[in-house]
């Protein structure tokens, strides 16, 4: 038996007794790889000697939206605080957190998120990065100290990555002067241009990774900086922060007369390239534009529900064409099957139905929401996905001896593993061909956990 740790993306070739393709089901899938990508995908055949062999493929899907570091705080804001929480407490919290990070506990914090990520089905993920500097502020020695500290965290981990380095310059609409909390993730443009390049050089030997541009928000960048930013994306994806809080909105419209995805919608020439994240409070009119304009919502349901958000208007936005990718955002939980239900059971709260995000009659919602999530989350990312020749070969298998898949085929098992199962089901995941999760573990995990365990004892109780 091949060691896995060893195991390297050379030809191999995965059978599954039925896989998720573009087009649908199929049975006795083969799926040929080589140099990490798909190099073949035949139907109705049989195992053959040396196949690695698994009972139900799925592809592996994009997380658009991560703030890595944060998986240390998990549980640790659950605590009624003095007054009321809410978003705006959450985030005092996080600033606390953020002050004493260093870069080796950024690493450690990252690297533990990500084999979670693959062990959930993650196989890909966009890094929202805006924790740039030492904690009094200024930049390292090396002005991409951080960012290098994401790269090697996801090419120890061995997860794709779209780095999306954060511009951050202000602490509300209008050019409001940074906050204290907020002094590690300024930048000016200029300097934000070299941190980019630089980012480009530390992503460019990662397979199938690459960068984008990411104005954190309309809060914390002002018009004219993100008219000199936006160049600098180059083919690249641009994710910014949008309508998360009634606060914002109401802020927004105090300094524009707008809201924030009117704004941009009105201004920042948004389209298929972008992906708002969030987008939660919106107007029917809105709702109906930013569809059209072929931007991909990142969608965050678990977190947006822990920070008491809202809920995002998805039957009118995909009523209206519109695309969504899931993030784990703040990495409270991690999990591409809680991430779909949550959406779905928002909508279900709120309108009192069920199947709601089905896109029509005689549709399983488990396939609908995956493939959507599937698609785009691809586009926001700006990297392929999906089983089929070309694409990375980024797959994972659910393990259908589990007792609740029984008697179950096709989309049942999607809706099976989305609204009963969850993470427990999925057995081996492949990141560029290779075998990362085994039996729902990551190969590294003991390493990578004995190390986050360290560095969070010590960020907490030094
Ligand atoms: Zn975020």
């Amino acid at each position: 038996v091949q060691n896995p740790s060893q195991a390297v993306a050379s030809d191999v070739a995965v059978h599954f007794e039925s896989a998720l393709l573009p087009d649908g089901w199929a049975s006795d899938v083969r799926v040929g790889i080589a140099g990490g990508a798909i190099a073949s995908v035949e139907r109705d055949v049989a195992l053959r000697a040396g196949d690695e062999s698994a009972s139900v493929g799925l592809p592996g899907v994009a997380n658009v939206h991560s703030h890595a570091f944060q998986r240390g705080m998990a549980g640790l804001t659950e605590h009624r605080g003095p007054n009321a929480d809410s978003f705006w407490t959450w985030r005092e919290l996080m600033y606390r957190f953020v002050g004493r990070l260093t870069p080796d506990d950024a690493e450690a914090f990252a690297a533990q998120a990500y084999i979670e990520m693959l062990e959930a089905g993650f196989t890909r993920v966009g890094e929202f990065h805006y924790l740039h500097h030492d904690p009094d502020g200024r930049p390292y020695a090396d002005l991409a100290e951080m960012a290098a500290r994401v790269v090697a965290a996801a090419e120890e981990v061995g997860i794709a990555l779209t780095l999306l380095p954060v511009f951050y310059a202000h602490s509300g609409f209008g050019g409001k002067p940074p906050s204290e909390g907020q002094r590690r993730f300024i930048n000016s443009v200029d300097q934000y241009a070299r941190l980019l390049e630089a980012s480009r050089k530390l992503v460019a030997p990662l397979p199938h990774s690459t960068v984008g541009i990411a104005p954190h928000s309309l809060r914390a960048v002002t018009p004219e900086e993100l008219s000199a930013i936006r160049p600098l994306a180059g083919d690249g994806p641009i994710h910014i922060h949008a309508a998360e809080q009634i606060r914002e909105v109401e802020d927004c419209t105090a300094w524009s007369g707008m809201r924030p995805v009117e704004w941009l919608l009105n201004h920042a020439g948004v389209d298929r390239r972008w992906c708002l994240v969030h987008g939660t409070h919106m107007t029917d009119v809105e709702t109906v534009r930013f569809a059209a304009s072929g931007a991909v919502a990142g969608l965050c349901p678990i977190t947006e529900g822990n920070l008491g958000d809202g809920v995002f208007p998805a039957t009118g936005f995909l009523g209206a064409g519109g695309s969504f990718g899931i993030g784990t955002d703040s990495n409270v939980l991690i999990s591409v099957a809680q991430e779909l239900r949550q959406l779905e059971y928002t909508q279900r709260l709120r309108d009192r139905m069920r199947n709601v995000l089905a896109g029509g009659p005689n549709r399983s919602t488990g396939r609908t929401l995956f493939d959507c999530a599937l698609k785009g989350g691809a586009q926001a990312i700006g990297l392929r996905t999906g089983i089929e020749v070309g694409a990375p070969a980024d797959m994972f298998s659910v393990a259908t001896d589990n007792a609740i898949f029984s008697a179950r085929s096709g989309d049942q098992i999607l809706d099976t593993f989305i609204f009963a199962g969850g993470d427990c089901c999925i057995d081996t995941v492949w990141r560029a061909g290779r075998r990362v999760v085994i039996g729902g573990r990551h190969i590294h995990r003991d390493k990578i956990e004995a190390r986050y365990r360290v560095a969070l004892d010590r960020l907490l109780h030094a």
